[in-house]
C-alpha cells in the first residue's frame, strides 16, 4: 500500500468518526436502521464490534456525502430541512431515530425524508427502509399527535447519477407498535445478552457476523423477500436477453439474405459490411488430455474460477 493510500485509510477512519458525532455512541440506544434491519447483527453490532475495512467505510463516507449534496440542493433551491433530527420515544427512551431530512410547513405538516444511496435504483423500495420510515413517522406522531405527517425514501445511485422518491408514506400505528416492539426485544436481549433471532436480509451480503450466523448455516434457506424479487427480476432479464439473441439472429440471416456473404454498402447513417470467416482448427482437450497426458500437463493453462448462479422457478 502507498504511503497516500496508508494515510487515506487512516484519516477515512476519522472522518468517519467525525460525520456519526450527532449519532452518539450507539451502544445506548437502539435506533432505526437497527429496527429497520436484522436484531441479531444490532445485538453483535454493540457486543462484538467489527473494525470496518477501507471498503465499507468508503461506503459509508458516500452516504455522508451524499446527504451534504442533496442538503446542497434542497438549499439551493429554497427548502431548508432539519437535519438528523433525533426523536426519543416518550415511553421507551432506549429507543430513537435521527430524521435525514424533516421539512415543516407553515399549515403544520411535516415530511420526512430517508436517504439511501445504492448502486442501482430498485423498483421498489426495500422492506428494511421503509420500517425505518414507519419508525422515523412513528416516533414523530406520538410527539406532535394529530399532526399531517407525510414520508418519503429517497434513493440515489450516485455513480449513476440517477434518484428516485419512493413518496406518499403514512405513519401506520400497527407497523409503529410492531417496530417498536422489535426494538424492545432487542433491547431486552442486549440487557440479558441473548442473541435474538435472524431476520435475513439483502445487508447480509455486507454482514461481519454472517460467517457463523444460523440463517446460512440452515439446510433450505428461506430466500428473503427482496432477494426473491431480485431473483424474479433475473429471471425475466435472462428471458429478455434469449428473446433479444433469436431476434438479432433471425434479423442477421434476413440482412444476409440480401448482402449475401461479401457485400459493401453504405446509407445515409449506417455502414454494413459482409465478409467470410474461414474455417479454423482448435484442440480438443478432452482426447489431448487422455491420449498425450504428458503433452497436456505441459500445455494446459490455469482458467480463474466464477460463481456460477442458477435461478429456476418453482
Ligand atoms: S448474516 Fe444476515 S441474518 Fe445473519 S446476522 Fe447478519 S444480517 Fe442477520
Amino acid at each position: 500500500m502507498s504511503k497516500l493510500q496508508a494515510f487515506l485509510e487512516k484519516a477515512l477512519k476519522e472522518k468517519n468518526r467525525q460525520s456519526s458525532q450527532h449519532l452518539g455512541d450507539r451502544r445506548t440506544y437502539i435506533g432505526a436502521s437497527d429496527i429497520g434491519g436484522c436484531p441479531r447483527k444490532a445485538v453483535l453490532t454493540r457486543i462484538l464490534p467489527v473494525e470496518h475495512d477501507a471498503a465499507t467505510l468508503l461506503k459509508f463516507a458516500r452516504g455522508h456525502a451524499a446527504e451534504d449534496l442533496i442538503h446542497g440542493i434542497f438549499q439551493a433551491g429554497g427548502l431548508t430541512p432539519l437535519r438528523e433530527m433525533e426523536i426519543r420515544h416518550p415511553v421507551f427512551p432506549d429507543l430513537l431515530c435521527h430524521i435525514d431530512f424533516l421539512f415543516k410547513a407553515k399549515s403544520g405538516r411535516f415530511h420526512v425524508v430517508e436517504l439511501k444511496t445504492t448502486n442501482g435504483l430498485p423498483d421498489t423500495p426495500y422492506g428494511s427502509w421503509v420500517d425505518q420510515l414507519h419508525f422515523q413517522m412513528g416516533l414523530l406522531a406520538l410527539h406532535y399527535p394529530g399532526a399531517d405527517i407525510g414520508g418519503s425514501i429517497l434513493a440515489i445511485d450516485l455513480n449513476a447519477g440517477t434518484w428516485h422518491e419512493f413518496n406518499s408514506y403514512k405513519p401506520d400505528e400497527i407497523t409503529f407498535n410492531l417496530l417498536v416492539a422489535k426494538g424492545r426485544r432487542i433491547k431486552a436481549c442486549l440487557d440479558v445478552g441473548e442473541t435474538p433471532d435472524v431476520e435475513p436480509g439483502l445487508l447480509c451480503g455486507f454482514c461481519p457476523y454472517r460467517i457463523d450466523c444460523p440463517a446460512f448455516l440452515e439446510e433450505a434457506f428461506v430466500i428473503p423477500d427482496e432477494v426473491q424479487a431480485l431473483a424474479k427480476r433475473h429471471l425475466e432479464a435472462t428471458e429478455l436477453k434469449k428473446t433479444a439473441e433469436k431476434k438479432v439472429s433471425k434479423l442477421k440471416e434476413d440482412i444476409l439474405s440480401f448482402t449475401g456473404t461479401r457485400f459493401k454498402g453504405k446509407s445515409d447513417s449506417l455502414f454494413i459490411n459482409t465478409s467470410e470467416v474461414g474455417p479454423s482448427e482448435t484442440v480438443d482437450a478432452y482426447v489431448l488430455k487422455n491420449r498425450f497426458p504428458d503433452v497436456y500437463q505441459q500445455v494446459k493453462k490455469e482458467r480463474a474460477g466464477f460463481t456460477r448462479l442458477d435461478i429456476k422457478p418453482i
